[in-house]
């Protein structure tokens, strides 16, 4: 664990840097907020012109005081926090929590850049500038100027935005779900939201880790601290309206955007994305006292049919839909219902359903080794009390001894099933008020599991790669200043990387053409070599299916007079004779670099249609090859690989190896190569592999 960041989240001694003797303002607050939260180890409050705050002894400056001190809050105006740095860095302190706004968020990045080195040169960590500080309910510790410690409970937030912070705040004592800590991090000029995975994962009181994020820095190290965590992650991502979809010259530039790279990352991250900030607390709820769903068998037992038809809907919705249980289940399950109950799944128990049942039920159901889950839902009768239920489950959950299962509970009711639900939550069981939410809770347990287990896929990694010759390729084009790169040499790119293209040669006059088409064997494709002609097909520039020599003669001459035509000053290198590919189900693999993460992968079904469809899924390369099935099963179009009205079904297997190398490859290039895409790559059926007949490169400027 890092030392440093313990001494700025869990402090022994804090000072607060601006403290002020007139009540409402910041200074002032932080330390009322401080002696409010019973802050027991040493609040030094530090003013140059105060002698006594709220009873506390004034210090003139965090030099002066006598005893240790592991942070400073500071809240004096931007202009004077670089001499308060340095006072700091002398005094020993270790982490520095900047309230004062005024820095990049304004566009001055470079105070905020130079307090951050200075900080750091002394061994110190920043957290913010722009913050509302950090609260910590195990440390009894308000150090900032939200106006209490938020509900206890086992998660850990970290927000982005200081007013949701404080906002989420009082919403814990409405909702009844509870924080250990609450750290607001502000513009993450040092400690990011990676620093904050990797402490808050060693962080003895943290169950689970919950982000508000509006933006990564550096996405890269989110991912790799995240993959590492052993704590769930929920994450809430603000601004995931598209933007950044430049116009592009290849087709993966107008088709990526940051809500989909985000989403991507998010999943190698292991995090689980929440959908709205209701959302956030549901997951957090269920993530921070239930362990992950482990298979797809989720049982519900309800006392109502209605609550039960909205139970299966949301499982479908969750991809755990319901089915039946074994026969010796439902025998063993109908001893505890009337004759007009229904022992499948939803267990209807019907209204008459009492203390014993749902005790009795939920014992049996919990325990049964055929249950993954196990949802209990329940609506308010005249006949029943609602927290004696919520004990009948609870003593039944409690009596199998079960603690690596989930389960997940719905009242629906007035205020006492609300009590008793908050008697559930307050006793370790997640419960919320609407069938619908327990079950998405019991979804996001599943996919917890489920991320959980593709973290463990290595990484594909390609091995004889011969990066001399790809590097050969790439000085060239760098030394025609040039920036793309033509298809015959995006492919040897690609083929020094072990990817399948068709084998591919340059001629340079007619008869050449025709030497190499014989050499290769009919049939053949002659396409035009141009860096100026980047979609070949709109120039006329491509003639397939050639089946002799007088073909290849009349292609030759169409193709440079229709690449004249279309541009009359293109350079031309040429004209490649390739392979003629079997015809198979046409799909598009494509990389961009996103800002925040690097190399990205894409893949979708190829063709005319893929920029109106944007039927395409991306990750941050390079992946596992699993996590490259996983994509091709990803997109709308995927039953399409599988084979439909009687088409054999694709060869997925080699499709994720290819999609898993080209990940590798684009990671590899990642300092050369901006965009890159291979459209289309042919796929054939089961066994016969795939090809990849067009490639383009794409370098940085
Ligand atoms: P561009 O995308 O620049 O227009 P392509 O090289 O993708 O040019 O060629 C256009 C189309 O011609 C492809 O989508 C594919 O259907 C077909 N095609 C191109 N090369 C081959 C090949 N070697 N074998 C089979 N079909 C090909
Ligand atoms: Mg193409």
């Amino acid at each position: 664990m890092d030392d440093v960041l313990t001494g700025l989240l869990r402090p022994k001694g804090i000072a607060i840097i601006g403290a002020s003797t007139t009540p409402g303002k910041i200074g002032h607050t932080v330390v009322k907020n401080l002696i409010e939260s019973e802050y027991q180890d040493g609040i030094y409050p530090v003013n140059p012109s105060a002698d006594e705050i709220l009873g506390l002894k004034v210090y003139k400056s965090v030099l002066d005081i006598p005893d240790r001190v592991d942070a400073a809050v500071i809240t004096v105006p931007a202009k004077f926090v670089m001499g308060v740095t340095k006072e700091c860095g002398e005094k020993g302190i270790k982490g520095l929590i900047v309230i004062t706004s005024g820095f990049s968020e304004v566009g001055d990045v470079k105070l905020e850049k130079d307090i951050v080195k200075l900080a750091n040169n002394y061994g110190m960590r920043v957290l913010g500038p722009n913050v509302v500080g950090t609260l910590s309910n195990s440390d009894s510790l308000n150090a900032s100027f939200a106006p209490f410690l938020p509900l206890n409970g086992n998660a850990s937030l970290v927000s982005q935005s200081g007013a949701l912070l404080i906002a989420i705040d009082a919403i814990t004592y409405t909702r009844r779900i509870g924080f250990d800590k609450l750290v607001s991090i502000g513009n993450t000029s040092d400690v990011n939201f990676a620093d904050m995975v990797d402490w808050l994962d060693e962080d003895e009181n943290t169950k689970c880790i919950s982000l508000y994020i509006e933006g990564l820095r550096d996405g890269r190290r989110f991912i790799d601290e995240s993959a590492k965590a052993k704590k769930p992650i929920v994450v809430l991502k603000a601004g995931v309206s598209e933007h950044g979809a430049v116009a592009a010259a290849s087709h993966t530039g107008s088709l990526a955007g940051s809500q989909k790279v985000y989403g991507a990352a998010f999943q190698q991250a292991g995090a689980i994305q929440a959908t709205d900030l209701s959302d956030l607390f549901d997951c957090t709820l269920a993530l921070s006292l239930e362990p992950p769903m482990k298979g797809d068998n989720l049982l519900v037992i309800t006392n109502g049919g209605g609550v039960g038809v909205l139970a299966t809907d949301s499982a479908e919705k969750e991809g755990i839909s319901l089915k039946f249980a074994p026969g010796s289940v439902q025998e063993e399950l109908k001893k505890h219902m009337p004759s007009f109950g229904s022992a499948k799944n939803p267990v209807d128990l019907t209204g008459m359903a009492g203390n014993d049942w749902y005790h009795d039920t939920t014992k049996f159901s919990f325990a049964h080794d055929w249950v993954d889950g196990l949802v209990v839902l329940y609506c308010e009768t005249a006949i029943t009390n609602p927290l004696e239920i919520a004990q009948s489950i609870h003593t039944a959950v409690k009596e199998t001894g079960i603690t690596d299962k989930p389960i997940t509970v719905s009242f629906v009711g007035g205020e006492r099933s609300d009590k008793a639900m908050q008697w559930l939550v307050e006793n370790g069981i997640p419960a919320y008020n609407a069938p619908d939410l327990a079950v998405r809770a019991m979804g996001t347990l599943r996919e917890y599991a489920r991320l959980q287990s593709m973290k463990a896929e290595p990484i594909k990694e390609i091995h004889d790669i011969d990066r001399e010759k790809a590097h050969e390729i790439i000085s060239k084009a760098r030394a025609d200043n040039r920036t793309g790169l033509t298809e015959i040499e995006s492919k040897e790119i690609f083929k020094a990387y072990g990817l399948p293209v068709v084998k591919t040669t340059l001629a340079k006059s007619e008869d050449e053409a025709v030497s190499l088409a014989e050499e290769i064997g009919y049939p053949v494709v002659l396409k035009i070599v141009s860096p100026d002609i980047l979609h070949k097909s709109d120039a006329g520039g491509v003639k397939v299916n050639m089946q002799n020599e007088s073909d290849v003669r009349e292609a030759y001459q169409n193709i440079l007079k229709n690449a004249k035509n279309y541009k009359a000053d293109a350079s031309i290198h040429g004209i490649v004779v390739q392979d003629m590919a079997p015809w198979g189900t046409e799909t598009i693999i494509g990389s961009v670099n996103d800002p925040t993460f690097g190399a990205t992968a894409m893949f979708g079904l190829g063709g005319i249609f893929v920029e109106v469809l944007k039927d395409v899924t991306f990750r941050v390369a390079p992946i596992s090859e699993k996590e490259a099935s996983v994509m091709l099963d990803e997109i709308k179009g995927a039953p399409i690989l599988d084979g439909v009205r009687g088409e054999a079904p694709s060869d997925k297997k080699a499709l994720a190896v290819v999609l898993s190398s080209y990940a590798y490859m684009i990671s590899d290039l990642v300092d050369e190569v901006a965009e890159s895409d291979a459209n289309p790559v042919l796929v054939y059926e089961q066994g016969k592999g795939v090809k990849i007949v067009d490639a383009r490169i794409i370098l940085k400027k």
